[in-house]
């Protein structure tokens, strides 16, 4: 072959590769650290490791298989435990989020991610992402360094489930161990094992098997496109405490939250949202003050409902499904836009 004919077969094959790529759907990978990028000091090491030291282009690399599904490129948020994660994040994120997907050349987001509070940073997203293109949040429950890792295959599945076309207007997605979960009813419920995300009563939206994407079901409360919520110009959200009720609960922390400046309790109750008398007079005195209390329950299923008569005549608020983590988040928006408690328990009925 001459100089020349290699050239040209140089330029044929490179155009040919760069067609390829350019018919991949885009997917923009971000990345905030957690146990998917954590390096433990033996492959045999899933505890005692420290998260988030893995910068996002080695885990990329360390999946070549993911250049066959998407053209990935990687951006780091932050590099943290998720344990730690602030609203600060949590508002940079979404803020960059929907910056990249007004872009058209942005088809998906994919979202690594500790698992320790994925679920809250998940439906943070989940009401105020303003676009229908899939956000896909996965994270891993061994560190990158240990024998049987969960975060490779994670990955792939995650970036599998962003560019699908199905997962178009699901609203945010959790992509973890196979299954795919949504952002309002999923949940870490295991500790340390990798099949620890479920949606325990309300059920999993679908499946990764043999590299192919699978839809059952979808959730019926508003979000992204279709939610009321704002972030664009907020810098801080107000403040919301939430208090775990417990035998001999004397009301003590709902002072503190109170001192502390709350806008909103979330009170994790016993059963259906029900609450020690000693911490009711405190909530009580805490709505009389203006702060907004939601029931919710430490009990993990079932919806609060109103239970009994007096809750409802102290204004106190109804959690539904919600974790009172979830229920948190959910009112620290309600409260960036009302303080009108029929339209707070107005949002946590549609959301
Ligand atoms: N503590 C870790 C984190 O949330 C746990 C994990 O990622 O699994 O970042």
């Amino acid at each position: 072959m001459s100089f020349k004919q290699t050239l040209i077969a140089l330029s044929v094959a490179l155009t040919a590769s760069v067609a390829m790529a350019g018919d991949l759907p885009n997917v923009r990978i971000l990345a905030t650290g957690g146990t998917i990028a954590g390096s433990a000091a033996s492959a045999t090491a899933t505890t005692g490791y420290e998260a988030g030291k893995i910068a996002i282009q080695t885990l990329i690399d360390a999946v070549p298989q993911i250049n066959d599904v998407a053209d990935v490129s990687g951006e780091q948020i932050v590099k943290i435990s998720s344990n730690n994660m602030d609203t600060a994040t949590l508002l940079k994120l979404a803020k960059r989020i929907n910056e990249l997907l007004a872009q058209k050349d942005v088809d998906g987001i994919v979202i690594t991610h500790g698992t320790d509070t994925l679920e809250e940073t998940a439906y943070f997203l989940n009401l105020v992402v303003k676009s229908d293109k899939p956000v896909v949040l996965v994270g891993a429950m061994r560190p990158a360094t240990a024998m049987s890792a969960d975060g490779p295959m994670n990955l792939l599945n995650a970036v599998r489930v962003a560019v699908n076309k199905d997962s178009v207007g699901k609203g945010v997605l959790v992509a973890m161990n196979d299954e795919i979960n949504g952002a309002r009813d999923v949940t870490k419920t295991n500790t340390t094992n990798v099949a620890t995300f479920k949606a325990p009563e309300l059920g999993k939206l679908g499946y990764i098997a043999g590299g192919k994407v699978m839809y059952y079901k979808e959730s019926t409360r508003r979000h992204t496109k279709n939610s009321e919520f704002d972030v664009s110009k907020l810098t801080s959200l107000p403040r919301v405490d939430i208090l775990y009720s417990h035998v001999d609960d004397d009301g003590v922390l709902a002072k503190a939250a109170v001192a502390a400046g709350a806008k909103g309790i979330v009170h994790a109750g016993t059963g259906n949202g029900s609450i020690h008398q000693n911490a009711e007079k405190e909530l009580v005195a805490a709505q009389k003050k203006g702060i907004v209390i939601v029931r919710s329950a430490r009990v993990g299923n079932g919806p609060t409902v109103p239970s009994v008569a007096r809750y409802t005549e102290q204004k106190f608020l109804d959690g539904d499904t919600l974790s009172p983590q979830k229920a948190r988040l959910l009112l620290q928006l309600a409260l960036t836009k009302t303080t009108d408690l029929k339209e707070i328990q107005r949002i946590f009925d549609e959301y």
